[in-house]
C-alpha cells in the first residue's frame, strides 16, 4: 500500500549525490507513491554516481545542476516546462560552506565564504521558488532542507547555523507570498545522518552519538524517514500546511538538557 498518493503529480529534486543522500530518500519514497521525479546531479564526476539511481526511479528527466553556474539552474526549469508543462513539487536539499569557513569560528568567517554559503544553501531555494511558480498552475509545494543548528547554537556547526535560520525564515516568506497561489512551503527538520554533505562537519560521529543517546526515541533517523515525511507533506493530504518546520529527529529538539 503507498503512504500517500502521488499518482500524477511531477516533482523536481535538486540535492542527490549517492544513495545515502537524503534527497535520495525522498526521491525514492516520491517514486514509490507514484510521482515522477525530475532528478539532477551536480556534475560529471557525481553523473555516474547520480544517473543509475535516477534510472531506477524511471526519471524522465537527468540533468545537470550546480546552482553557482549561471544558467544551469534556469535551464533544468525549461526542460521540465518543455517536457512536463507542469510541476507539482520541488525538493530542495542542497548545502555548502567553504571547508575554512566551515570549520571556523561564525566570529571568523569570511565574506566571500559566508556569501557563498548563503548562495548555494539558501538563496538556490529562493531561485527555485521563482522559477517553479509559474510551473505550479494546480498549486504545489516546496521543500527544504534544514538543521536543528538553525534554532540552537550546535557545536561545529558553526556557519550552517546561521544560513540554515536564513533558509527556515525564507521558506516562511516564500509561504506567505505563494500561499494566495496554492504553492505552499516548507522546512524539514532532520537529524543527523551520515551523508557525503555531513562528513564535511568536524566530529560528526559525536553528534551521532549523541542525537541516539538523548533522543526521547533513542535512536537516530533514516533517510527513508525522512522521505515518508516529504512525501506527506508534497501530497493533498497537507494541504492546509504550509509555513512549517517539520522535525523529523525521534524528538531531539525537546530535550532541553
Ligand atoms: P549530500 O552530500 O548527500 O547532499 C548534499 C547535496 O548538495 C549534494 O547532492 C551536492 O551535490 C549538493 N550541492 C552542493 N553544492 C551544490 C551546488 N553548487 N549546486 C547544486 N547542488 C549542490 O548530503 P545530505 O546530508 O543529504 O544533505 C542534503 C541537505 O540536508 C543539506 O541541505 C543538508 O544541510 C541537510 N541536512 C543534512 C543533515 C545530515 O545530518 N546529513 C541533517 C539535517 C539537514
Amino acid at each position: 500500500m503507498k503512504l500517500v498518493d502521488l499518482t500524477g503529480k511531477k516533482g523536481l529534486v535538486v540535492g542527490i549525490a549517492n544513495a545515502d543522500s537524503i534527497a535520495y530518500g525522498c526521491a525514492k519514497m516520491f517514486h514509490d507513491c507514484g510521482a515522477d521525479i525530475a532528478v539532477t546531479y551536480l556534475n560529471e564526476k557525481s553523473e555516474k554516481y547520480v544517473r543509475p539511481l535516477a534510472e531506477s526511479l524511471n526519471s524522465p528527466i537527468i540533468v545537470p545542476c550546480d546552482v553557482s553556474i549561471p544558467g544551469q539552474l534556469e535551464a533544468v526549469f525549461t526542460e521540465i516546462e518543455q517536457k512536463w508543462g507542469k510541476l507539482d513539487f520541488v525538493l530542495h536539499s542542497i548545502a555548502f560552506a567553504p571547508r575554512d569557513d566551515l570549520h571556523g569560528r561564525v566570529v571568523d568567517c569570511s565574506q566571500e565564504g559566508f556569501s557563498m554559503a548563503m548562495d548555494i544553501s539558501c538563496h538556490s531555494f529562493i531561485r527555485m521558488a521563482k522559477l517553479a511558480e509559474p510551473l505550479m498552475i494546480d498549486g504545489g509545494c516546496l521543500l527544504t532542507m534544514s538543521y536543528f543548528g538553525a534554532e540552537k547554537v550546535v557545536a561545529d556547526y558553526n556557519i550552517m547555523g546561521p544560513v540554515k535560520a536564513a533558509l527556515e525564515s525564507t521558506a516562511r516568506y516564500l509561504a506567505a507570498e505563494l500561499g494566495p497561489k496554492g504553492i505552499r512551503v516548507n522546512s524539514v527538520s532532520p537529524g543527523p545522518l551520515k551523508t557525503r554533505a555531513a562528513s564535511g562537519i568536524a566530529h560528526f560521529d559525536e553528534l551521532m552519538e549523541k542525537a541516539a543517546a538523548r533522543a526521547p526515541e533513542r535512536h537516530l533517523v533514516t533517510i527513508e524517514d525522512v522521505g515518508a515525511l516529504a512525501a506527506f507533506l508534497v501530497s493533498d493530504a497537507a494541504k492546509s500546511l504550509t509555513g512549517n518546520r517539520s522535525y523529523i529527529d525521534a524528538g531531539y529538539h525537546i530535550i532541553g538538557s
